[in-house]
């Protein structure tokens, strides 16, 4: 960093490599994309899309047959047609709306259980290379100030993340920039696991899963950070609509190229990183195209790996410094569209995790657990460094973010929120340690097998942060509902409920980090 205030990453770039050419070469490669779009018509057909959705429009609506032979379909734990989540998106009936989100939350329950999974996001770095029109962090931003976190800072981050809050679960995001390229990331996810602090109660904490949003990657990057351990590997479309996408995306930076992007999960199936994180970033174009083409994307990981995404991520714009795109685009989604397409997302793909972030205002993170999301993220505060220099307080600048966060509620009160739904909060990473990743958790939460763990482990997982973290009026409140789930073992897996009453009281006794 000395000697460099990154106010224009582009050139940072051209000074590494000598040329921009040299670095969109280092990190393009032609034959890691044209290997999977060799056979036949490109998995995401534009045309193909707008034909189903204009037929779905011109279908007779609110054909309460046709949405139920699909609903069905969902029930079954089956990945729609592109035409079937067209039908849904034109489903304006109450009556129906109401029986896709009865089977949405269903679905939920029968594959993830009464749990939702918490996390937070650290932001490790943002000098980037590419001009993304409605981002903070894109080069050129002269309004931004950049950072890129040592490893002492890293550490500090994890203190208050790991020892003041309580997460266990970490998405790791980045700009893209030589400096911070594949080595720094395995760097910062080494780190991360390695550094152990001390809990409220004196007991040993950290983190135990890092998942990654960062830039695509050549396959031999991939295999790096799968040695260290990623979790899933997020990579967000954007858009699929290629004409936004040029607009949105300079063709002469690295992120220009779509196809480059839009292959980033075929390498990382193929480098053996199996959990990968599908998105698009809602409001920069037609959300009803935007959602069947994810549905496209699904499919073709489904077709050629036998894996669809491990979770799907639905961010919105949301404002950020030195851009007005993410208050003027033409495609800004309101509070009910976005929940219907939570719903839509769920009924597609109903086997994924669903990932629904602090840019959204707590209203409609609240109303989206209706709907059968599996994942929130809470105390989250996305400014470099934000953690060690705010303490555990919710604090936002926004000349050192990508964005503005709209849900500032801290995770004791996103856990009490949840307490008084009935629902469990999960810190579980246990499947990814035990090697339930890839195809195999895609078999278990077919077939509803991985239900049982996801129950297992929440229960476990919240003892800890409950004796760890919790004021006791928190722990009182979801008392009741760990004791529920408890007895709903006892009940429905009789098999496991001795080990797990046994772990359980060895938990309470101090003992730490123990799963199914
Ligand atoms: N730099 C990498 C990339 O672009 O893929 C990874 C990290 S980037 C910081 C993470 C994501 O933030 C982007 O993929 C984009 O979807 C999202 N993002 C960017 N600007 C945003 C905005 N104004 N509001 C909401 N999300 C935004
Ligand atoms: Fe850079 Fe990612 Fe922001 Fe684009 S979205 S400018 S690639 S950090």
């Amino acid at each position: 960093m000395k000697g460099n205030d990154h106010t224009d990453c582009a050139s940072c770039a051209i000074r590494r490599f000598e040329s921009a050419a040299d670095y969109r070469k280092r990190f393009i490669v032609q034959d890691q994309i044209d290997r999977y779009l060799s056979d036949g018509p490109h998995f995401i057909d534009e045309t193909a899309i707008f034909a189903a959705l204009e037929n779905a429009r011109n279908a007779p609506a609110n054909d309460a047959a046709r949405v139920r032979d699909i609903l069905a379909k969902s029930r079954a734990i089956e990945t729609l047609l592109p035409e079937e989540t067209a039908a849904l998106i034109q489903v304006t009936d109450p009556a129906l709306l109401q029986e896709m989100a009865d089977t949405a939350l269903a679905i939920k329950k029968s594959v993830y259980d009464n749990r939702i999974v918490t996390f937070a996001p650290l932001y490790m770095s943002n000098p980037c290379v590419n001009r993304c029109a409605y981002c903070g962090f894109r080069a050129g931003n002269a309004e931004q100030k950049r950072r890129i976190l040592t490893m002492d800072e890293v550490r500090q981050e994890i203190d208050v993340l790991a020892g003041t809050i309580g997460h266990k679960r970490l998405i790791a995001v980045y700009g893209e920039h030589p400096d911070t390229s594949t080595e720094y990331i395995a760097e910062t996810i080494r780190t991360a696991y390695a550094h152990q602090v001390k809990s409220p109660r004196g007991t040993t904490v950290g983190i135990r899963r890092v998942n990654v949003n960062a830039a695509p990657l050549p396959i031999e990057d991939l295999r790096v950070l799968k040695q260290v351990g990623i979790g899933t590997f997020q990579v967000f479309q954007e858009t699929y609509h290629r004409e936004t996408y040029a607009r949105l995306h300079p063709a002469d930076t690295v992120k220009g190229n779509y196809d480059w992007r839009v292959t980033a999960f075929h390498r990382a199936l193929e480098a053996g990183v199996d959990d990968v994180g599908l998105g698009v970033l809602y409001g920069l174009y037609d959300w009803q195209f935007e959602l069947v083409a994810t549905i496209c994307h699904a499919r073709d990981l489904e077709r050629r790996f036998g894996i669809g995404p491990h979770t799907l991520s639905v961010p919105r714009l949301e404002p950020a410094s030195g851009t007005d795109v993410p208050t003027t685009s033409p495609y800004l989604i309101d509070d009910a569209t976005f929940r219907r397409i939570v719903l839509i997302s769920r009924l597609s793909v109903p086997y994924t995790g669903i990932i629904v972030t602090c840019r959204e205002n707590p209203e409609s993170r609240n109303a989206c657990v209706g709907y059968g999301i599996t994942q929130l993220d809470a105390s989250s505060n996305i400014a470099i460094k934000g953690y060690s220099d705010f303490a555990s307080e919710q604090h936002q600048e926004k000349d050192r973010q990508q964005f503005v966060l709209s849900d500032t509620r801290t995770l004791e009160q996103v856990i009490a929120y949840l307490a008084q739904c009935g629902i469990i909060t999960s810190f579980c990473t246990a499947g990814y340690r035990c090697g339930r990743t890839g195809g195999c958790i895609m078999d278990a939460l077919k077939t509803g097998k991985e239900g049982k763990f996801c129950k297992i482990n929440a229960v476990l997982t919240f003892r800890e942060w409950l004796d760890d973290f919790a004021s006791p009026a928190t722990k009182a409140l979801c008392e009741p509902v760990i004791n529920r789930e408890l007895a709903e073992i006892e009940r429905h897996l009789p098999k496991f409920h001795p080990t797990v009453k046994e772990h359980y009281d060895r938990i309470c006794n101090g003992e730490r980090d123990l799963f199914f």
